[in-house]
């Protein structure tokens, strides 16, 4: 059988082709998962506003080297993260808040920022706040009624950041739920809790604050409260001018609703 050599090239030009398609196809679907999966990555503690963050981290592996615990990873190809950002899952190894916060003091970039920690001159692992504690109370079997206080227990700032409030079991009548609530202004996002937790997955999960965490805005004060009212210094001046369309024009001119 007579070869032919302009066939084979074309063969191999339409398979390199496809290769690179797949290949691109790969790259662009990682970048699209990575992007995604960012708005996830727990940063250590100390740790910039997140662009601010992945602007100065030089991703030197510092911090990495210096945990004690093992606790932070630098992200590696395929991680579905920015390749050689530290960061860590709380549900493997969560942050044992060291009082002297090694990662952050070796830091060479200022991407953890020993500042943000800094309290009256005094360096405080308690200022962290690399995420907030979430609780599924559909999953979490505190709220089914079992007896189960093993995040609570396990939080370092117990009946602060992690607290029980007692309520009646109506279904037994005898029996009190106590079920684990989070205070959002007090959660250092450690993920001790979420490490404890005894459920198949856990039903108590720490996420980036910027993730979960709502925003009041200024248009609401609590009136009781002296220090919210400090908020109306930030409180928008501008006056909305209303439309002096009839409100049947503006149905009519099928804007919408
Ligand atoms: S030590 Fe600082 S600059 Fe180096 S990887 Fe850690 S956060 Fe980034
Ligand atoms: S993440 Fe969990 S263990 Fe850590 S401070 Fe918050 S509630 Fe406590």
């Amino acid at each position: 059988m007579g070869f032919d050599e302009s066939r084979r090239r074309s063969l191999l030009k339409m398979t390199q082709a496809a290769g690179m398609l797949a290949v691109g196809g790969l790259i662009w679907s990682a970048y699209i998962y990575e992007a995604k999966a960012t708005s996830l990555l727990l940063l250590p503690p100390g740790a910039k506003q997140k662009d601010e963050f992945l602007k100065s981290c030089i991703k030197c592996g510092m911090c990495v080297e210096a945990c004690p615990y093992y606790t932070l990873k630098l992200a590696k190809p395929l991680d579905n993260l920015p390749v050689g950002v530290p960061y860590f899952t709380p549900r493997d190894i969560p942050c044992y808040m060291c009082k002297d916060v090694p990662c952050v003091n070796v830091c060479p970039s200022g991407a953890l920022d020993k500042e943000l920690l800094t309290d009256n001159g005094r360096l405080d692992v308690n200022k962290s706040r690399m995420g907030v504690a979430i609780v599924d109370t559909k999953n979490c079997i505190a709220y089914a009624g079992i007896q189960c206080d093993a995040c609570y227990r396990a939080c370092p700032l117990i009946d602060k950041a992690l607290y029980l409030e007692y309520k009646r079991n109506d279904r037994t009548g005898k029996h009190s739920f106590l079920l684990p609530m989070v205070d959002n202004d007090v959660c250092t996002g450690c993920g001790k809790c979420e490490r404890a937790c005894v459920t198949e997955i856990a039903s108590i999960t720490v996420l980036p604050r910027d993730v979960v965490l709502g925003k009041m805005g200024t248009n609401y004060i609590k009136g009781w409260d002296k220090q919210d009212e400090s908020r109306l210094k930030d409180a928008s001046t501008q006056i909305n001018k209303t439309s002096k369309d009839k409100a049947t024009d503006y149905l009519n001119s099928g804007g919408d609703l």
